[in-house]
Order: structure tokens, then C-alpha cells, then sequence
């Protein structure tokens, strides 16, 4: 087997503000491992709060020798070999790995990843599309141009939070979730907050305060009327038993985990916790949200949009029907190739 890989730049429609941060365009990590005229395809980009650098993820790239593997279809043995060269980190380098190992093994195998976990492409739920921080004009603009989604997301966390629902409520009635990544920093508030919002067909609320914070994230999740996620606050497989009273449930994310096989761990452990499981992503095209998606119809609610908010996707936008991403019979992770 055979990796190389490639970087790209990829540019968001318009500028996309969250609590703290602002994007416009992030380089993006392709890789392909080709063998026996297969090739799998990943992506993946160091988030923004991992400590994880550009720099480390290629070198990770560089020293992993996947030649010495012969056998594609011995799935688990090579994802353990790539765990352990990254020393149980550098998650969203090993994330866009572990999407191409799992495409090219469904590709030599002749069958969907989605089969591999149990998952049901008839049982996908609706995914949200997402909404970032802007003024009342430009979120009722990004609100008519999202054309074919059922669920809004938005993201709060700064001074504007009701104006924005506002605007979001003057033009469309559609369920809603908010991100406050972090932003609501007095729980008192966000209580307040958080009623004013299920008032207003809102579904559940993600990392509403500090990450560290998990005492005032605990009473918030005991007072609230809407379920919590933890998103910042809950990374790996590791992190997720420390949900449990915490928080409701908790969002998987390719890169925060490092990949499909862990992603399915992760539904599985919060499951037997008798947590919610979301699933979401960062900043990826259609290769990181297609190998997320082969895991989503476990998920109780996807936040699988990046795609859609770019500019120069390299890959067609996943195909999506009555809000919901519809995932491939086609061998591996349902890509459709390059334009
Ligand atoms: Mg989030």
C-alpha cells in the first residue's frame, strides 16, 4: 500500500464566525493509499483548539509506513499500527488516514463502509446546516441559501445571541440547534438563555460553557429543558465516561477522534453511558464528511454541513434528500470522484 497526499486550501463561501474565532479559508490535508489499482481517499485539517500542528500531521504522514501492509482488508491491524505511531494522538491526522483505509478496504472488499458498522442508510437523520455568527441582514441571507436542509444551527456564544434568533425566526420556522462553543460564561445567563431558546423550536444546545468548566456545565445540564452536548469539552474515546452527568450527550467529529473505527467506539461507549450522540465536523469537503457520514445513521443528531459552506469543494457535495445525506452502495466511503 501506497500513501501519498496533498494540500489544499480550502475557502468558505463567506467568512464563518464562531465564539472566539473567525474563518475564511484552512488548509486542508487529502490523502489517498492506492494498492492494487484501488485507491481510498481521506481528509482531514488540525482543529483549531486540538494541540495538534500542521506540521506534526505531515510529519505523522511522512514516517507512517503503510508499505509494509499487504493486506488492506486487515482493517483493524493497520489502524492499530497507525494508532500506535501517533502515540494515542495527532487525531485528525490519524482520522484522515483512517477514512482512506476505510474507502480502499470497501473498495478491494466490494461493499459500503456504512455496512462494516450496522449502519442503516434508511435511518440517517436530517443534518443540520449552520449558521455562523453575523449580522440580522447576512443570517437571513445564509438562511434562504439553504436550500434542500430541514434543520438550522446556529452558533451563539457573543453579544448578538437574540438578534440572531430573530432573525433566523423572521424567515423561517425550521427546528433549530445552537453551538455556543464555549461563549456563555455565567450559568445564570445561559439558563435564562437556554428557556428564551425552547421557546423558539430549538432542539439541543452544544458546549454551552467552558470546556473546563465542567461543575457549571453539570448544573446547567441538571436545570436545562433542552438536552447538552459536549463538543470542545469531549474529544477521544477516552474523554467520554466523563460526560456522564455532565452533559446529555456528546459530538463525535472525525478529526477530534481519529476516524471511522473510533468514531463507532465512541457510539457505542456513550451508548452503554446511556448518552445522545451527535456527529458534526470542522471544516472538510465531501472526503471528510463522507467517511463521518458511513457512521451517522447510529448518530441521534448529524451536524455533517461543511461541504455546502465551501467555496471550492473539490469533490461533488455528498448527495443529500429530504435534509439527509444519502449514502452510497457503492464500494468504500460513497464518494463521488473528482471533478
Ligand atoms: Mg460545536
Amino acid at each position: 500500500m501506497k500513501l501519498s497526499y496533498r494540500l489544499v486550501e480550502l475557502r468558505r463561501k463567506y467568512p464563518f464566525s464562531i465564539s472566539g474565532h473567525t474563518f475564511t479559508s484552512e488548509q486542508s490535508v487529502y490523502v489517498t493509499i492506492n494498492h492494487l489499482g484501488h485507491t481510498g481517499y481521506g481528509e482531514a485539517a488540525p482543529g483549531y483548539y486540538f494541540e495538534e500542528t500542521m506540521e506534526d500531521f505531515l510529519r505523522y504522514l511522512d514516517e507512517l509506513d503503510l508499505e509494509q501492509f499487504s493486506n488492506p482488508e486487515k482493517l483493524d491491524e493497520i489502524l492499530d499500527y497507525c494508532a500506535l505511531k501517533a502515540n494515542g494522538a495527532l487525531t485528525s491526522a490519524r482520522a484522515a488516514v483512517d477514512i482512506a483505509l476505510h474507502d480502499l478496504a470497501g473498495k478491494l472488499l466490494g461493499k459500503p463502509c456504512h455496512t462494516m458498522y450496522g449502519a442503516d442508510p434508511a435511518a440517517m437523520p436530517q443534518t443540520t446546516f449552520t449558521i455562523g455568527i453575523d449580522k440580522p441582514e447576512m443570517i437571513r441571507k445564509k438562511v434562504l441559501e439553504a436550500e434542500g436542509f430541514k434543520l438550522l444551527k446556529v452558533k451563539l456564544g457573543g453579544p448578538y445571541d437574540k438578534e440572531m434568533v430573530e432573525a433566523i425566526r423572521s424567515v423561517s420556522d425550521l427546528p433549530l440547534t445552537v453551538d455556543a462553543n464555549q461563549g456563555w460564561l455565567d450559568r445564570e445567563e445561559a439558563l435564562d438563555m437556554i428557556h428564551w431558546l425552547n421557546e423558539r423550536n430549538t432542539l439541543f444546545i452544544e458546549q454551552p460553557m467552558p470546556r473546563n468548566q465542567w461543575d457549571n456545565n453539570a448544573w446547567l445540564t441538571e436545570k436545562s429543558p433542552l438536552p447538552t452536548v459536549a463538543d470542545e469539552a469531549v474529544l477521544t474515546l477516552d474523554d467520554v465516561q466523563r460526560a456522564k452527568g455532565v452533559y446529555d450527550g456528546v459530538n463525535i467529529k472525525m478529526v477530534k477522534c481519529g476516524g471511522i473505527r473510533e468514531g463507532f467506539r465512541i457510539v457505542e461507549r456513550a451508548r452503554s453511558l446511556g448518552l445522545k450522540v451527535m456527529i458534526g465536523c470542522m471544516g472538510e469537503s465531501s472526503v471528510g464528511i463522507m467517511g463521518a457520514a458511513t457512521i451517522a445513521p447510529l448518530c441521534d443528531w448529524v451536524d455533517l454541513d461543511s461541504a455546502w459552506l465551501l467555496a471550492n469543494n473539490p469533490y461533488q457535495d455528498p448527495d443529500l434528500k429530504d435534509g439527509r445525506i444519502q449514502l452510497s452502495e457503492n464500494p468504500g466511503i460513497g464518494l463521488t470522484e473528482i471533478t
